[in-house]
């Protein structure tokens, strides 16, 4: 309930005006956010990749309906996998891109976001790394696939996000469990209603559960983001049952969540990705962060209320 009702109040121009000008936001964005430029994002990429982990790496920004905006995520991401490919780093450093910061929102929308997605594709195929198509609100999740499976006919190695808070993700996961097909599997991170999502917690483990056991019982590689104990101890049980190796699929969790277990998985012979944003455009993955724990956001609430 608090997580959906701060979803939905963080659209208040308000808020948003208050969030970002209160002192206290820095030291909350600095735990999130790995700097605003790029070459800060490659020294974090450098150190994660140092410590035996793999990194996916999101240039902030979502929701665009300024043409340049769109022009300009696109420049940095081109950047920015120049910059991968110059520093030795591709290898284990991919991208993670939103349709709606590449124009899916504008007129001619999905075309213009899947041209954008392409040149993308492009340049990190220049690079030698990997892309991967976020998933946002359910609004967008057919156009999202759409653009994927275009996508991967020139760029088959393009990975897909399915949430399983939706109805409809078991059947996903199903198309999408093919061979050469990366999927990360999320829980979902947006206020959705219950004609398309469930609203449960144990409903949407349930659900995350179920598309986990389809994902690795098919032939495609699952990226198991999530940093929920219980998940990843299935995660780890499926991949024992179905003769799934650590090269055979993935964790991944966000930067600043639980550094410790992603160092310990590693440890054990797991690949796990970190997923690294930065830039300037940080509020509306803030939000997304202290929704998701109710004492992250007790603690921001509360030095809001002292410090202003
Ligand atoms: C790599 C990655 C990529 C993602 N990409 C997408 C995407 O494209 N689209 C999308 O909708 N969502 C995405 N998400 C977000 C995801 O949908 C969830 O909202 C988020 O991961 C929290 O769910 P959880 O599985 O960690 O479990 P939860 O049930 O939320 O949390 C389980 C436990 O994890 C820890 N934890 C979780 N969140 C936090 C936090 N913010 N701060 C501190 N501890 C925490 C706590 O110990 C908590 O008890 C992504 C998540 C990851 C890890």
């Amino acid at each position: 309930m608090l997580r959906r009702a701060l979803l939905r109040v963080s659209r208040s121009a308000k808020i948003k005006n208050l969030v970002t000008t209160a002192p206290v936001t820095a030291g909350v964005v600095e735990r999130f956010i790995a700097g605003e430029t790029s070459d800060e994002v490659v020294t974090v990429t450098r150190q994660l990749v140092g410590a035996g982990l793999l990194v996916s790496i999101d240039y902030l920004g979502e929701d665009t309906i300024d043409r340049s905006h769109v022009d300009a995520v696109v420049v940095a991401y081109l950047d920015l996998l120049t910059k991968l490919r110059e520093s030795g780093l591709s290898a284990s450093a991919e991208v993670s891109i939103k349709l709606t910061a590449m124009g899916q929102h504008l007129r001619d929308g999905p075309q213009l976001a899947l041209e954008n997605a392409e040149l993308i594709c492009r340049a990190a195929r220049k690079a030698d790394a990997t892309v991967t198509l976020d998933m946002e609100n359910h609004t967008t999740t057919d156009s999202t696939l759409e653009i994927l499976h275009t996508l991967r006919k020139e760029y088959p190695g393009t990975g897909a996000v399915l949430q399983a808070y939706l109805y409809r993700t078991e059947d996903d996961c199903r198309d999408l469990a093919v061979a050469g097909s990366r999927v990360r599997l999320c829980k979902g991170a947006y206020a959705e209603p219950e004609t398309v999502a469930f609203q449960d917690r144990q409903e949407i483990d349930k659900s995350y559960v179920r598309c986990m056991k389809i994902l690795m019982a098919g032939n495609g590689f699952p990226m198991l983001a999530t940093h929920d104990p219980t998940m990843i101890d299935i995660g780890l049980k499926l991949a024992a049952d179905y003769g799934r190796g650590p090269g055979d699929f993935e964790f991944q969790m966000l930067h600043g969540i639980r550094p410790t277990e992603q160092l310990r998985l590693a440890k054990l012979g797991h690949a796990v990705r970190v997923y690294v944003p930065y830039g300037t455009d940080w509020y509306g993955y803030l939000v997304r962060r202290l929704a998701e724990r109710p004492s992250n956001l007790r603690f921001f609430t509360r030095s809001l209320i002292t410090k202003n």
